[in-house]
This record gives C-alpha cells, sequence and structure tokens, in this order.
C-alpha cells in the first residue's frame, strides 16, 4: 500500500493564479525585460554552448565572480535554482525531525512549507501592527523553543518593509541559531548585512536574480555564508541542479548588473509616485516600501480588487491571509503600467 508521507497531505501546495494577465503586478518581477545589451551577451554565449554536455559540476564559473563581487572566496557561495531552492535546502540541511525554524509573520509565505519539508516545526512570530519587528520577541521565541534556523526576509515580502541593520546584528549576535537573511529586493533598498559575514559564524544572506536582475526566467538565486555552512548547504542539493543556459545567462547578468541602474532608478521614482497616490485616496493605507511592490490596505479592498482585475491588471489579493486582512501587494511597474492602477483605482 502506497501513501504520501505523513503531514504531506495537511501541505497547501504554492499556488499562484495562472492567469496570463495583460498587465502583471502580481510576482514582484522586473517589469522590464533585460537590457538589450545584455539580451545580446547571452545569446551570443549560447549559441556556442555545448548542449550536450552537463553542466559544470559545482558551478565553479558563476561562483567565482560573484565571491569576486563580494571580495570572498568561491568556498563562502552557492548557487541554486532560484534561491528559492538554496531555502529549502538550508532547511533540510539545518532543520530536520524535532527541531524548529523561527520567522517573522507576516512574510514569504514558502517559509513554512520549506519548514515542514524539512519535518521542522514552522514557528512564526507575529510582526508589530506596523509590520515592524520586535527583535526581543523574536529572540524570545527562537530561546524557547531551541530554533536552529532564523529566517529573516528584508526587505520583507509582503510588507515592502525593512529591518534595518542594528536590527539584524542585535538579532544575530544574541542567539545561537543559524540566522539567515533573504534578500530577495536588496537591490531596491541598498542596505545589505552582507558585511556581518565576517563576524558572526551563524549568519548567512540569501539573494537573487528573479527581482532587480530580471532573471526570474531562468531560476537562479546564491547564498553567501561561512565555507562550513556552505559546504553542508551543498551536501541537501542536487548534482547539476542549475542548469548550463542559466548559469552562462547569470554570469554576464552579474557581470553587466550596472546596466539595471536605470530600471532601479525608475522603480524607486515609480514607487513614490504611487505611494503618494495610494495616499492621498480615503480609506487606504499603503506601506513604505524599499521593494518593487507596494502592500495596501483598503476599507474597500473586494471594490479595489474588482477594479483592477476588470482592467486587466493582477495583483496578489492577501486580503483573507493571517495579518493581511484588506490587504493586497500591488508590483511596481513600468510607467505606464502604474498609471492604469491608478486610473483603475481611482475611477
Ligand atoms: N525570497 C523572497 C522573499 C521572495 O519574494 C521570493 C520570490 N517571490 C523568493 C525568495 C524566491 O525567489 P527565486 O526562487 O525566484 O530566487
Amino acid at each position: 500500500m502506497f501513501a504520501p508521507r505523513s503531514g504531506l497531505e495537511a501541505l497547501k501546495p504554492y499556488s499562484v493564479e495562472e492567469i496570463q494577465w495583460p498587465i502583471r503586478l502580481d510576482a514582484n518581477e522586473n517589469p522590464n525585460d533585460m537590457p538589450q545589451a545584455i539580451k545580446t551577451k547571452v545569446i551570443e554565449k549560447l549559441t556556442t554552448l555545448p548542449f550536450n554536455r552537463y553542466p559544470e559540476m559545482s558551478a565553479q564559473s558563476l561562483k567565482t565572480t560573484i565571491a569576486a563581487g563580494f571580495g570572498v572566496t568561491m568556498t563562502n557561495v552557492l548557487i541554486g535554482n532560484g534561491s528559492s531552492e538554496i531555502l529549502e535546502a538550508l532547511c533540510y540541511a539545518f532543520g530536520g525531525a524535532g527541531r524548529s525554524i523561527v520567522y517573522p509573520s507576516p512574510s514569504f509565505s514558502m517559509y513554512g512549507i520549506y519548514a515542514k519539508l524539512a519535518d521542522s516545526q514552522p514557528v512564526p512570530v507575529a510582526l508589530n501592527v506596523d509590520y515592524t519587528l520586535d527583535e526581543d520577541k523574536l529572540l524570545a521565541m527562537a530561546k524557547n523553543v531551541a530554533a536552529s534556523v532564523i529566517l529573516l526576509c528584508n526587505p520583507n515580502n509582503p510588507t515592502g518593509i525593512v529591518l534595518p541593520p542594528e536590527q539584524i546584528e542585535y538579532i544575530v549576535a544574541n542567539t545561537k541559531s543559524l540566522v539567515v537573511v533573504d534578500e530577495a529586493y536588496h537591490e531596491f533598498y541598498g542596505k545589505s548585512s552582507v558585511n556581518l559575514l565576517g563576524k558572526y559564524p551563524n549568519l548567512a544572506i540569501a539573494r537573487t536574480f528573479s527581482k532587480a536582475y530580471g532573471l526570474a526566467a531562468a531560476r537562479v538565486g546564491y547564498l553567501l555564508a561561512g565555507e562550513d555552512i556552505a559546504q553542508t548547504i551543498g551536501k541537501v542539493l542536487l548534482p547539476y541542479d542549475v542548469n548550463a543556459l542559466t548559469l552562462a545567462t547569470a554570469e554576464i547578468v552579474y557581470n553587466m548588473r550596472q546596466e539595471f541602474a536605470a530600471s532601479l532608478a525608475e522603480n524607486s521614482r515609480e514607487r513614490e509616485r504611487m505611494t503618494a497616490a495610494f495616499s492621498a485616496i480615503a480609506g487606504v493605507t499603503v506601506y513604505p516600501s524599499q521593494t518593487n511592490f507596494l502592500l495596501v490596505k483598503s476599507d474597500n479592498v473586494a471594490g479595489m480588487v474588482a477594479c483592477l482585475s476588470a482592467r486587466g491588471i493582477g495583483i496578489r489579493d492577501f486580503s483573507t491571509a493571517p495579518g493581511l486582512t484588506n490587504c493586497i501587494r500591488i508590483g511596481v511597474g513600468t510607467p505606464d503600467e502604474n498609471t492604469a492602477v491608478l486610473e483603475a483605482v481611482t475611477a
């Protein structure tokens, strides 16, 4: 007799609507395809790629490139099939049966799922009402459950709010748990905890190419950590987990990352425009974001969602999610897309 392993029946699959919205602001992607100068290089590179060969076993070339960017060595870097794969592997490697994984809530919804997949106990710690974090409450919970891992998302998805660097250092310095800072939206914020890596052996940083670097299609992310941590997580990753097309593309993107300056500047301008416009609507609260999306709370959230979808605009509806009552998350799109959003919600 076969049956799913215990606990799996209760696990809800990660589900996103598969609607192809004319205006897609539901997945925090870069609204612009990669700059043409990068795309040309990628296509040139792919024409010379030996498709019959497996990729480099340990993604050495991309690891070395990223390590050089941070002044660390290749042994401090792990490459994953999206940062998703790395975060999941980390939960397998440092979680496991009978252990606890602590994270603020609301945050990236996959943290709880990774914890469960690793047979660990997910322990969400509620953020304050304004979505700031009470660091002592988090630390007390981590101590109480002897957490093996603390996951912090900075800036946080879906709130857009940041944890100041001092707050992260305070947490890392006052716990024995492995603290992972998921910096998926780092490039929109600018501040990082990378500089703490040399000081605290219990710290790891996850990054992705899927957001600011506009490479969601290729699925690639990375982790920066001490050699021991990287090596341990590496045991859980499958050989050849990241394909050669993606590795080659990511290396070009990383080397040309200055090409994204214009899209980052546009994101920042548009985010401010959208924040100001939403703040001016009666019954609406918009949270201060340092990302490429806004969390918007509305007294008439159903009406807002209906107006947006009637105009073909896809957003992420969190209005019934715990801690996010009446909230939706709207990606910052191109200027025209954003104008369409404002027209829809103010019509
Ligand atoms: N972390 C956070 C906070 C995210 O929002 C996402 C994507 N939505 C990821 C990790 C995963 O990104 P990817 O697997 O594309 O690198």
